[in-house]
C-alpha cells in the first residue's frame, strides 16, 4: 500500500487534507480511485490505514499495526555541502539506509558557497520524506544544519572518516564496537583539514580510514553508513 506522510496528527474518524502533490500521485499517476486505502504516517512515525476522499483528502480510517522498520540504534550523518547535486543522492541514499538525522556542516575545504541554504534544506527535507515513502520507513530524518565544526565536535564524540588516517580502520571500529548510537561524518571534496581532524580528536572522535581507495565525498558519506549498518545487523 502507498505511504504518505502527513505534517498533522491522524486520528481516526478525522478527514486529513493531502497536498497537491500528494493527491496528484496517488490520483494520476497511481490511479488511486476514490475508497481506495492508503497507508498514512503521522510525524511519529504511527500509521493509519486512510481511505481516499474526494477532493484531494482522506478519511483516517484505524491505526495500523506494522512491522517497525526502523533501525535499533540511531545513526547521524553529518556531512558537509557538497556540489551540484551530490548532497541530493546522499539524502536519498542515507534515508534508504537507515540514517536517523543528516546534519550540514562547513568544511574549511568544503568547495560550495553556504548561500541559499534554506531554500535547499527544504528541498533536502523533501526528498528525505520521498525517500521515507518509498523505503517503507515510519520516521522521516530531519535534514538540520548548517553547523560549525566546533559545533560538531562539541555534540560528539563520534567517528570520522579520514583519508590521512593509516592505523585504524573502520571495520576494525565496528568488530570492537557493539551496537551503539552513533554519529559519523566524511569530508568534503577537498578532504578535512588537519586542524579539523585534530579539532574533532581532541572532542573524542575517532578518525577510521575507509580503505586504501580515495572514495569520492559523496560515495564516502554512503559507503561508511552501509559499513555500519550491516556490521550491526540493520541490512538483513
Ligand atoms: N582531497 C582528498 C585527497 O585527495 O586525499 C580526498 C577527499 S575525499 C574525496 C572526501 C572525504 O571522503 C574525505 O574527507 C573522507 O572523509 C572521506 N574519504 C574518502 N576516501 C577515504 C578513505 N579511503 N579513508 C577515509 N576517508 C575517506
Amino acid at each position: 500500500m502507498h505511504r504518505v506522510v502527513f505534517a498533522r496528527p491522524l486520528v481516526p474518524g478525522s478527514k486529513v487534507e493531502l497536498t497537491r502533490e500528494q493527491s496528484h500521485y496517488l490520483v494520476n499517476v497511481l490511479r488511486m480511485k476514490e475508497g481506495e486505502q492508503f497507508i498514512g504516517l503521522d510525524q511519529e512515525g504511527k500509521a493509519f490505514v486512510l481511505c481516499l476522499d474526494t477532493n484531494g483528502k482522506g478519511t483516517v480510517l484505524f491505526p495500523r499495526a506494522e512491522a517497525d522498520n526502523e533501525p535499533d540504534f540511531a545513526v547521524s550523518l553529518y556531512v558537509p555541502l557538497l556540489k551540484g547535486d551530490k548532497l541530493d543522492w546522499v539524502v536519498q541514499k542515507s534515508v534508504e539506509l537507515g540514517v536517523s538525522s543528516i546534519r550540514l556542516y562547513s568544511a574549511q575545504r568544503a568547495v560550495v558557497k553556504e548561500g541559499n541554504l534554506e531554500k535547499k534544506i527544504a528541498r533536502w527535507e523533501k526528498i528525505a520524506l520521498e525517500a521515507t515513502e518509498q523505503c517503507r520507513r515510519q520516521k522521516v530524518p530531519p535534514v538540520r544544519g548548517i553547523y560549525t565544526l566546533e559545533e560538531v565536535a562539541a555534540a560528539g564524540p563520534g567517528l570520522f572518516a579520514w583519508e590521512e588516517e593509516a592505523n585504524r580502520g573502520l571495520q576494525g571500529w565496528l568488530q570492537a564496537h557493539p551496537k551503539q548510537n552513533l554519529l559519523l561524518l566524511t569530508g568534503p571534496e577537498g578532504g578535512l583539514a588537519a586542524q579539523e581532524a585534530t579539532l574533532l580528536k581532541d572532542a573524542g572522535w575517532s578518525a577510521v580510514s575507509l580503505g586504501p581507495r580515495i572514495l569520492r565525498a559523496e560515495t564516502a558519506a554512503i559507503a561508511m553508513l552501509t559499513c555500519v549498518m550491516f556490521a550491526w545487523g540493520a541490512m538483513g
